[in-house]
């Protein structure tokens, strides 16, 4: 599909936007969990994301994708800056400019082994990676609601217990509420998946 710079700054705007518009839903989530900062954090690296938003989107698509990693890498604190930023990296690595749904796919393979290797997480360790797993796995089979499927998975760590995170100090007690992070990543897919939705 052609990802040209109109397309590229609608997605990257569609990202910024659902980041901003749910910030304190995720802080409120990572507040019941870990320590209330998720959604800072995040909207932290959006808006510098934002800021270089000209530069970024006149880049081909897998520069463009690299440099919102290296810069959500560089200015989020929290641990989600680290993981969102190396997802990122990940996959503009893996995409040529205009990729195609196995391209798609073989992106978010990279994202999850970057992911797992960065974070030492596990599927089921109640993270970002029990979405970005998911996706994957979606992606390369003929699911057509991806962020459907994204946004399940993001609901199902309300049932995991953490393994990786703040949430982790809280052993049992992280059963019951979502993942912050996970939200996130389904946030960013279903913005992705909706920005591209009518494009061939
Ligand atoms: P911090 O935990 O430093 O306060 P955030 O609150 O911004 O950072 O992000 C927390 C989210 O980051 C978690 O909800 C989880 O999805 C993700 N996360 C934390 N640690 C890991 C890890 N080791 N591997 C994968 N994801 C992780
Ligand atoms: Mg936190």
């Amino acid at each position: 599909m052609p990802i040209d710079e109109a397309m590229r700054r609608r997605l990257l705007q569609a990202i910024v936007e659902t980041i901003s518009r749910h910030a304190d839903e995720l802080t409120a989530i990572d507040a019941a969990q870990g320590d209330g900062d998720h959604g800072l954090n995040m909207n932290r690296g959006f808006a510098a994301v934002m800021g270089k938003a000209d530069a970024i989107v006149a880049k081909p698509l897998p520069d463009a994708m690299q440099e919102v990693g290296r810069t959500l890498v560089m200015t989020v604190g929290g641990a989600s800056g680290a993981i969102f930023g190396t997802a990122f990296m990940a996959a503009g690595k893996s995409l040529p400019e205009n990729p195609s749904r196995a391209d798609a796919a073989a992106a978010m393979d990279a994202a999850v082994s970057a992911v797992r290797a960065r974070g030492k997480a596990e599927f089921g360790h109640k993270t970002m990676l029990d979405v970005l797993g998911p996706v994957a796995k979606a992606l390369h089979g003929s699911e057509s609601d991806i962020a459907a499927v994204a946004n399940a998975s993001a609901e199902a760590t309300a049932g995991m217990q953490a393994v990786r995170g703040r949430a982790s100090f809280l052993g049992e007690r992280s059963v019951g509420a979502m993942d912050a992070g996970a939200r996130s990543a389904a946030l960013i897919i279903a913005a992705i998946c909706s920005t591209l939705e009518g494009t061939p």
